[in-house]
């Protein structure tokens, strides 16, 4: 498939960011939107990306997105957002949960919407489910059928507890194309209180040939680098990876 994907609002600390609650919302929509792109791309799609990082104000970053969408000839445009106004920020036990937006019921993308919103609530998150806006800016002003994600909410405790990056991406990868990516990470889960190495990244994997007799270019870095059962110290070491250029995610087991 053709997709166009970008994260809602500017980036946290600028104006017009999205909310904050227990997740900021700029922050996650980029590291999901990045995620999908990500797997998208290794499933064989083509990916643009579409996000604004530098908008002047909200109406500024909604042009802006929209005129990246339009560059393109796609088959969807996939908008990531997280939701607010659950105000549960002690945690009741149950997730307010995950829904997705289109322009109008005879839209195109709700058959994505219905898919990614499926495959998200399988993951515990409670199904919303797919609703309808005309109004909402991205959705009128696209080309393209469009999809907008909220992706589940900044504010319940229970949903950000729950809330994982890399399974959020492949939920919503899986709702577009029915596929999954290989996961980014793996190795033994075993928990330990310091980090494995500090190795760099491994190298890619030499060419292998698929069942056709084709070469394929791999490229991965599939490495543990720690295990921890204080996030505390998990943040701490993706700090210090990140600073060395190895852009590390923390993956919940
Ligand atoms: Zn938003």
């Amino acid at each position: 498939m053709n997709i166009n994907i970008h994260a809602g609002h500017n980036p946290d600390g600028r104006t017009a960011c999205g909310a904050i609650g227990l997740l900021r919302e700029s922050t996650e929509a980029r590291r999901v939107k990045d995620e999908v792109i990500r797997q998208l791309r290794q499933l064989g799609h083509t990916v643009h990306d579409c996000t604004c990082e530098n908008g002047k104000n909200q109406t500024d970053v909604l042009k802006k997105i929209v005129a990246a969408c339009n560059a393109h000839t796609v088959d969807l445009d996939v908008s990531i957002h997280f939701n607010a106004g659950a105000k549960d920020a002690s945690g009741n036990g149950t997730t307010t949960g995950t829904e997705a937006w289109v322009y109008s019921v005879t839209s195109p993308a709700k058959k994505y919407a219905e898919a990614i919103c499926k495959a998200i609530s399988a993951d515990g998150y409670r199904n919303r489910g797919v609703k309808v806006n005309p109004g909402l800016y991205v959705l009128r002003h696209t080309k393209a059928p469009a999809v907008l994600v909220e992706c589940c909410f900044v504010d319940d405790r229970d949903d950000a507890e729950r809330y994982d990056c890399q399974k959020m991406a492949a939920a919503i990868v899986y709702g577009i194309t029915g596929q999954r990516a290989v996961a980014q990470t793996s190795g033994s889960p075993a928990v330990q209180e310091t980090p494995s190495a500090n190795s760099p990244a491994a190298p890619a994997a030499p060419q292998t040939p698929d069942s056709s007799g084709k070469t394929l270019y791999r490229v991965q870095v599939i490495r543990q680098y720690g295990a921890f059962t204080s996030r505390t110290n998990a943040e701490r070491l993706r700090k210090q990876l990140q600073a060395e250029g190895i852009d590390a995610v923390i993956v919940k087991a």
